[in-house]
C-alpha cells in the first residue's frame, strides 16, 4: 500500500473534509449516555446523513450498496472522521461492521437486497446473539435450539451480553441445529427479527450504570428458513467470517479514538506538571509507538480484507494488541488523574484552570477493560495466535470440555 495520497485520494480527502467541516459543527448535542432510544435516533440520524452524502458503506462493494472505495480511501474516511470529531458508528456497530459484511460475504442475493440498504441508510439496527450463559469463550458449546418446522425454524433458548438488543431490529443469531453434542458441526447462523413473537429482551446494567447489554429469551420463536445465512449446520464457518470482521476491521475506528485519548492524556500530563517524570514520559512514548504500529497493522489488515473479501488472522493479533494497549492507556490516565480518578464526574482542577477530564477518562478506563473481553477475551486471542498463527501445539482438551474458540 502506498502511504502517500494519490491525486484521486487527495481529492476524496479534501471533498470529505469540506463536507465534515460543514455538517459536524451543526450536529445536535449528543444524547445522555443511558438514553438508548435517543442514542439510536442520534446514531441512525448521523448514518442517514452519511448515506445522503454518498459516504455510507465507503468500504462496502457497489453491489452491497456501498461506495466500493479502495482500502486507502477507507482509511482516509476513518482518519477524516476522527479529525473532525464526527460521531462513531454507535448502535450501528453490529450492522455496519460485522453483520452487514457477513451478509455481503455469505448471504444470498435476496438477503443482500433485503438487509444491506436499510443498514446503510440507518433504518435498521442489528445486535449479536452469540454468547450464552454457558457458552462464551467456548462458543461451540451453545445450546439455543432451532428445530425445522415447514418453512420456519422454531427457536428456543437464551443469549446473554447482547449489546444494543433494546434498540435492535435484527439479531445475528447462532443456534444449534445438530445433535446436542455436535459442537461446531451443528451450528446455524440465522437472522432473527427482534419483533417476532416469543422474543423477550431483559436489559442488564453494567458497572458504569449503562444498560447497553441485555439478556435475550427466545420461546418458540418462528424464524423463516429464508433467514438462514449459509447452509444448515455450516454456521461455524460463517461465524468465523463474522468474527474475522469483528476482530479484524471493526476496531479500526476505536483505534482512532484511542489516539484522541492519548492526546488528552498528554495535555493532562503537561497541565499537572507530571511531564517531569521520566518513567511516565517513557510510558506515554511507548504507547504512542504502539498505536502507530497498530495503525500500520490496520493498513495491512484492511488491504488483505480488500484482496480476499475477509480479514485474515492478523485481525486476531490486532484485537489482542490493541485492546491490551488501550487498557494500559486507561491505567495511565488514571495514574495521572490521581485522586480525581476516583470520580465519575469532571472535577475542578486545583490549578483553577477548569475541570479535569476525569469523567471521560474513568469511563474510558472501564471501557478499556471491557474491550479485552468483548469479541473474545485476550486469553482466547492468545490461544488463537499460538495455535493458528504460530502453529504451536493445541491446548490439551479435558474430557467433557473442549478447546475455547471465541
Ligand atoms: C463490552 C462487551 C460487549 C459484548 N457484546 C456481546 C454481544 O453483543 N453479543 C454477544 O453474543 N456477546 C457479547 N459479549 C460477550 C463476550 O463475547 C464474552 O463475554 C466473551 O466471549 C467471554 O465469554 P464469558 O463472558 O462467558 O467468559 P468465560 O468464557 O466464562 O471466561 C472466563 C475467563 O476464563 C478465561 N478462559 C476461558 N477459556 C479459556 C481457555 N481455553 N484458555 C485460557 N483462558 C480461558 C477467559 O479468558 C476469561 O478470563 C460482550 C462482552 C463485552 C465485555
Amino acid at each position: 500500500m502506498n502511504l502517500r495520497d494519490t491525486a484521486e485520494e487527495a481529492s476524496f480527502r479534501a471533498e470529505l473534509r469540506a463536507w465534515l467541516a460543514e455538517v459536524v459543527p451543526a450536529l445536535p448535542p449528543k444524547p445522555p449516555p443511558h438514553d438508548w432510544p435517543a442514542r439510536r435516533a442520534y446514531d441512525t440520524g448521523w448514518q442517514r446523513m452519511l448515506f445522503d452524502a454518498g459516504y455510507a458503506g465507503v468500504d462496502w462493494p457497489l453491489e452491497g450498496g456501498g461506495r466500493g472505495a479502495s482500502p486507502a480511501e477507507e482509511l482516509i474516511f476513518k482518519e477524516e472522521l476522527e479529525r473532525a470529531h464526527a460521531p462513531y458508528v454507535g448502535v450501528n456497530f453490529v450492522g455496519l461492521l460485522h453483520a452487514g459484511p457477513t451478509i455481503i460475504a455469505e448471504g444470498t442475493p435476496e438477503q443482500r437486497r433485503r438487509y444491506l440498504p436499510p443498514i446503510l441508510r440507518g433504518d435498521e439496527v442489528w445486535c449479536q446473539g452469540f454468547s450464552e450463559p454457558d457458552a462464551g469463550s467456548d462458543l461451540a458449546a451453545l445450546r439455543t435450539r432451532a428445530v425445522r418446522d415447514g418453512d420456519d425454524y422454531v427457536v428456543t433458548g437464551s443469549k446473554i451480553w447482547t449489546s444494543h438488543a433494546e434498540v435492535a431490529d435484527f439479531c445475528e443469531l447462532l443456534v444449534r441445529t445438530g445433535p446436542e453434542d455436535s459442537r461446531h458441526r451443528g451450528i446455524t447462523w440465522l437472522i432473527l427479527p427482534m419483533g417476532a413473537p416469543g422474543v423477550e429482551v431483559r436489559p442488564l446494567a453494567t458497572i458504569a450504570g449503562s444498560t447497553e447489554f441485555a439478556e435475550l429469551f427466545l420461546d418458540g420463536v418462528r424464524v423463516p428458513a429464508a433467514n438462514r445465512v449459509g447452509k444448515e449446520n455450516d454456521g461455524w464457518r460463517v461465524t468465523m467470517v463474522t468474527l474475522s470482521f469483528e476482530r479484524g476491521t471493526a476496531f479500526v475506528g476505536d483505534l482512532l479514538e484511542a489516539n484522541e485519548l492519548l492526546g488528552s492524556l498528554v495535555e493532562l500530563v503537561r497541565r499537572t506538571g507530571a511531564w517531569s517524570d521520566a518513567g511516565l514520559r517513557r510510558s506515554v512514548g511507548h504507547l504512542r509507538a504502539e498505536l502507530d504500529g497498530l495503525w500500520a497493522l490496520t493498513r495491512r489488515n484492511v488491504s488483505q480484507a480488500a484482496r480476499t473479501g475477509v480479514p485474515g488472522p492478523g485481525g486476531t493479533f490486532f484485537k489482542l494488541s490493541y485492546t491490551e494497549a488501550r487498557s494500559r492507556l486507561g491505567d495511565l490516565c488514571l495514574e495521572v488523574l490521581g485522586r480525581a480518578g476516583l470520580a465519575a464526574q469532571d472535577l475542578e482542577g486545583a490549578d483553577g484552570r477548569g475541570p479535569l477530564p476525569s469523567a471521560t477518562m474513568v469511563e474510558d478506563w472501564l471501557r478499556g477493560i471491557s474491550l479485552t473481553i468483548a469479541a473474545g477475551t485476550s486469553q482466547i486471542q492468545r490461544n488463537i495466535v499460538a495455535e493458528r498463527i504460530l502453529g504451536l501445539p493445541k491446548e490439551p482438551v479435558a474430557a467433557g470440555s473442549a478447546a475455547a474458540t471465541k
